[in-house]
């Protein structure tokens, strides 16, 4: 039994460790998760930037397509100009016209500050852009980063495995058994030293007759109250 409660110990110390591993090997993609949303936040910064300047490009053909709609209107005036009969139809007319050339001088102004405007649009697209490529980039990098540790953590994982089909032959299958039920129920802490009298598992104290028998080696104890293996190990026991 002194044989076996060793094989359990170090078939303990091993998947102990390869629960470690697996659930680091599971976690590990989250980390890409906070870059990713990063990225989704910056493609959608970049849309606003896009649907902004082509808004301001359609005002600004709007505002010169008006424009020169007005110039004709001008110029057709201005040719009208010397058909009128009297000079109150002369005066009027010149009067819309004067009006007419008031209009387009605004409408002039308004299209140069949608021309600042447009290019302002433009180069706050093209930062929302370089701040996405940056982003991107980071984004590759983690994944290179986390693909790396992965592979890392595979690689340990495998040696485990291999390191643990040597110890299985040397533990009775009924041993082994009750060992890997616990094992799987208790998150991978199956084997727990006694400490001062309590379990080392859940800290729950253990009535004597366990502890001698825990002593005595005879055959598996298991704790009362969370399942787990214990065994007597000096470092843990009371000075
Ligand atoms: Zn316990």
């Amino acid at each position: 039994m002194a044989d076996q409660l060793d094989t359990l110990k170090r078939l303990q110390a091993i998947d102990g460790e390869l629960f470690r591993l697996r659930k680091e090997e599971k976690e590990k993609p989250k980390e890409l998760e906070r870059a990713a949303a990063q990225v989704a936040a910056q493609e959608a910064a970049v849309k606003a930037a896009e649907s902004k300047l082509t808004a301001l490009q359609l005002t600004q053909k709007e505002k010169e397509g008006e424009l020169q709609t007005r110039e004709a209107q001008v110029k057709k005036l201005q040719g009208q100009l010397f058909q009128v009969k009297t000079n109150k139809e002369y005066s009027a007319m010149q009067h819309e016209i004067e009006a007419l050339k008031a209009d387009n001088s605004l409408l002039e102004e308004a299209i140069l500050k949608t021309f600042d405007a447009v290019d302002q649009a433009a180069k706050a697209r093209k930062a929302e852009q370089a701040k996405l490529a940056g982003q991107q980039e980071q984004l590759r990098r983690e994944r290179e980063r986390i693909e790396r540790e992965l592979s890392t953590i595979r690689a340990q994982i495998g040696k485990l495995e291999l390191d643990r089909k040597t110890l299985t032959p040397d533990a009775p299958k009924a041993s082994l058994a009750i060992y890997e039920r616990i094992l799987g129920i208790r998150e991978g802490l199956a084997m727990v030293p006694l400490v001062n009298d309590s379990c080392g598992g859940c800290h729950r104290r253990l009535p004597p007759q366990v502890i001698n028998q825990v002593y005595l080696k005879a055959n598996l104890v298991t704790c009362e109250s969370c399942s787990r293996i214990l065994y007597f190990d000096e470092a843990h026991s009371k000075l």
